[in-house]
Order: structure tokens, then sequence, then C-alpha cells
């Protein structure tokens, strides 16, 4: 059986054909335009393949609430054209598949817990740190979801005594997003990340902030593995620097084995960057079976 998978980034689509297993079949990336061309090529890719059920994550804020009549829209997002949009009906309609919705973030953490070197732990944060930061939470095995979905990459930050920086985030300032997402790197530097690389007073401070909201999610979720992906986070020597810093702020108060093994405790995806659209076919096997019972 053959299903869609569909990752609709702010700046980039990926549409892929995947099997359960997590293999995958044939694979498209194009730049997320405006929603009419995006849709259409979208569509285009889907049509006449046979797939059981498609799978969609999305960049948000998202609607997830199945009760709400804007279930499946984005909702709030500046990206112009793409608020208050129908992602999940349109698609729906054209393709008469069951479809299996959920943020981008949540579709990596899905990934990652299906197929990756985190399978099957049932406490489990992926934050990604690229353009935006966001974040997934995984608990007893299951999505959290609440109200809306959780934005972990607004979370609010003490700022480190000397960045003057005043931060990048349009609504907070200076949250994780507005300190540590590759566009304030890039505004507060002068410079992207990539050209960075060996200034180590970047990293550090970018260990500083990445590392505290590690230690805000060990303090508010007690997750049993924090995966940190995203292109910032192509900067290995990153890990062992935020590492470094969990144990310093957290200062000793937090004690269990798992921490005291902190290698495997705050790690790199494991997909090769497949882990979004991977988690996507897991949202579609998950959405065929649900429309069956
Ligand atoms: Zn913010």
């Amino acid at each position: 059986m053959v299903y869609g998978a569909l990752e609709v980034g702010g700046t980039k689509t990926v549409c892929a054909l995947g099997t359960e297993d997590g293999t995958i079949k044939e694979q498209i990336s194009i730049p997320t335009g405006n929603p009419d061309e995006t849709i259409s090529e979208i569509l285009k890719f889907f049509k006449d393949k046979g797939i059981a059920a498609l799978g969609v994550a999305s960049f948000g804020p998202v609607d997830l609430d199945r009760e709400s009549p804007t279930y499946g829209y984005i909702t709030t997002t500046p990206k112009p054209g793409w608020g208050n949009y129908d992602l999940v009906g349109t698609i729906r309609k054209a393709l008469n598949v069951p479809v299996g919705f959920d943020t981008d973030v949540n579709g990596s953490l899905l990934g990652e817990v299906t197929y990756g070197d985190s399978k099957d732990l049932s406490d489990v944060v992926y934050i990604t740190v690229g353009t935006g930061i966001g974040g997934g939470v995984i608990t007893n095995g299951n999505l959290i979801h609440g109200m809306l979905h959780p934005e972990l990459g607004h979370m609010l930050m003490r700022v480190y005594p000397s960045d003057k920086y005043s931060g990048k985030c349009p609504y907070h300032k200076n949250c994780l997003e507005g300190l540590a997402s590759g566009p304030a790197i890039e505004e507060r530097w002068g410079k992207r990340g990539e050209e960075l690389s060996g200034c180590s007073e970047v990293w550090e401070l970018e260990a500083y902030y990445l590392g505290q909201a590690v230690v805000n999610l060990i303090l508010t979720l007690s997750p049993k593995r924090i995966i940190l992906g995203g292109g910032v986070m192509h900067q290995e020597q990153l890990f062992a620097m935020i590492r470094k810093e969990v144990k310093q702020q957290l200062n000793g108060y937090v004690r269990t084995a798992l921490l005291e093994d902190m290698d495997n405790y705050i790690v790199p995806a494991s997909l090769n960057d497949d882990q979004g659209i991977m988690g996507c076919i897991k949202l579609a096997v998950d959405a065929l079976k649900e429309n069956r019972s």
C-alpha cells in the first residue's frame, strides 16, 4: 500500500510517496509560493498515484481541534495568502482520501519516535532550530495538542548579561526564537551561521540559550530524551556545548540516570533530515486506520 506524505514548510514544500515501514519511494521539493500555485503543484503530484491516505505536516499556527469548524486550517500566519487557509479541507476534497494532519515539528517528532533512534520512547521533546524555532512533545506516547499545540520556540528567556541584541521575534522580541533562530544569529553577528562556524563566541551564546530552553523543558515536562534538529543544529559542535550548559544551569537540581548519560539524553535528529516527511507517512498510516474503525 502506498501512502502520501506532504510537508508544507514556510519556504519549501515536500511531497513524497512511501510505505508503512518508512521507505520513501518518490519525493519532490517545490517552493512554497502562494496557496493556489502551491496546492495545484501538490495535487498534480498526488493525483493518480493511488495513495491510500495522506499525512500532512504544516507550518503554523494550525488548528488541530477536530471539533473546531476551522480544523485543518493554517490560522494566523503572516505568510501572504496562507492566513486562515483551509489546507486539509482543500486537499481532502480534491484527493478524496483520509488525511492526517499535524504541525511540522510534530511531524518530525513522530518520524523520530516511529522510525528513528528514539523509536518507542514514550516521553520525548523535539526542537527544531532553523528559520524559526518550534517544538513538539510526546507524553505517555501521545503528542500533546491541548488547546492549540505547544509553541516552545516562543518561551520567554533570561537574556545573557553581555548580549545587547534586542531579539528578532515580532511578538516578544527576546523569546527563544527571537534570540537563537538562524535569522537572529545572522542579525546579531552580521553574517549567516554557516559563515561563523569557527567563531566560538557565537556558539557559546547559542548554547547558552538552547541550554536554557532545554533546562526549562526538563523542569516543566520531564522528558526522557530531547532531540535537537533543524539547520542550525548542523553546527555539530553545539551538542557538547549545550550539554555542558544544561548541567551548569540545572546546577544539580534534577538527578536521574538518564540525565547522567547526557550524550544519549540530548541528541541530534537521526533520519538525515527525512524525519519530517517520514512522520507524514506515519500520519497517513494512522489516518487510514482511524477511518476504518
Ligand atoms: Zn516569540
